[in-house]
């Protein structure tokens, strides 16, 4: 099939990661990446982004080597980010003085690593977040940043966006940008050892996900493919063993979603996350845990991956949620095809330009009931 233009944007031409750190301890590197790019700039600071949950955790923050001058900002994971977030983010720093960093550095899980790209994106742009959300409208150069993921799935270490809800707008979409990818990667598999073992499960998923997504797509790339090729069979054998939370298992899944990651770079995701998104968007579930509810829905798309995808559950004894349906409202119902509907990139990479055939508002919603 050829490919239809709306998938024709600069993710043709494949931008990865810079640079990037792999193995138990690599966290140490940090302060000698940092150095060398001090000394390439005329700046002073660096600026963190730290998941909140390591607010208390002071035997990973202090072997962080954070100066006096720079700024740490512990990103809240309560809620996914919204573009409102961004924006009091951005303007703080303006009002401080704070817009000429020499490196931003993001760590924690794709919420973090996420509002950091976001933040490294507007430093030199300016604006507001809104202005760019959407395909290749980010025109300058990123501020020099690195991430440290400390849960793996997502590959937000790795893709080209970050993903924010414009909660006026109700559009839960990502800067896609070849400025959105990270200069560099370090990658401590020691940093996820604490994970809980459902969080650890959903966002593990991810990576399984949006592969199998890109791989069942239109729009294609060999490398993309390999990537999540590699990426699927690697949670494959995460989640169907004994101990997906082994030392050797929480290794490989940092480099799944690396791969995933670097997959999905270089195509589109599928049907489950548009849907996500709407869960997402109109429910505020987060965006892993609402993957997993979409797979509910999802046996007459991908019945092959839907199959593994609930024995995985089962072997792993993982109870995925269920909306209750008695609570919503005919509006909620709405806002859910809305919320999902609007994401023509990927739903055609799934069915084609003719998608809302398939996908009528009745089709929609008897899908979103089914989670
Ligand atoms: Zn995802």
């Amino acid at each position: 099939m050829s490919i239809p233009d709306i998938l024709q944007t600069g993710i043709k031409n494949v931008r990865n990661i810079d640079r990037f750190v792999f193995g138990s301890g690599s966290i140490e590197e940090l302060e000698i990446i940092l150095l060398k790019q001090k000394d390439k700039s005329e700046s002073s600071y660096s600026i963190y982004f730290i998941d909140i949950f390591f607010q208390e955790k002071k035997n990973i923050l202090s072997r962080l080597p954070i100066n006096d001058a720079d700024r740490v900002i512990f990103v809240s994971t309560q809620d996914e980010p919204t573009t409102d977030y961004i924006d009091s983010i951005y303007s703080n720093l303006l009002e401080n003085n704070l817009s000429d960093p020499y490196a931003i550095i993001g760590i924690g899980g794709g919420i973090s690593l996420d509002v950091a790209k976001a933040i490294a994106n507007l430093l030199p742009n300016g604006g507001i977040c809104s202005d760019y959300q959407g395909w290749d409208l980010v025109k300058k150069p990123s501020v020099y940043k690195i991430a440290i993921p400390t849960l793996s799935g997502t590959g937000a270490e790795a893709t080209r966006t970050c993903v924010v809800t414009n909660k006026e707008t109700g559009l839960k979409l990502g800067m896609n940008s070849d400025y959105s990818v990270y200069n560099q990667v370090i990658m401590d598999p020691d940093l996820t050892k604490t994970v809980p073992r459902d969080q650890y499960f959903f966002t593990g998923m991810d990576a399984y996900i949006h592969s199998f997504e890109a791989l069942n797509g239109i729009y294609r790339n060999p490398i993309g493919d390999s990537l999540s090729q590699i990426s699927i069979q690697y949670c494959r054998e995460i989640f169907n063993s004994g101990d997906m939370q082994s030392d050797e298992n929480r290794s490989k899944l940092m480099v799944a979603s690396y791969m995933g990651g670097a997959a999905i770079a270089t195509s589109y995701v599928g049907l489950v996350h548009p849907f996500s998104a709407g869960l997402s968007v109109a429910l505020g579930l987060h965006h892993c845990v609402a993957n997993c509810m979409t797979m509910r829905a999802m046996e007459e798309f991908y019945k092959n991956e839907y199959d593994e995808f609930w024995l995985m559950t089962k072997t792993q004894s993982i109870d995925v949620p269920k909306i209750n349906h008695s609570l919503l409202s005919a509006n909620q119902y709405d806002a859910l095809y809305e919320a999902a509907i609007v994401h023509e990139k990927p739903l055609t990479n799934a069915l084609g330009t003719e998608f809302k055939t398939v996908l009528t508002k009745d089709k929609v919603i008897e899908l979103f009931k089914m989670m």
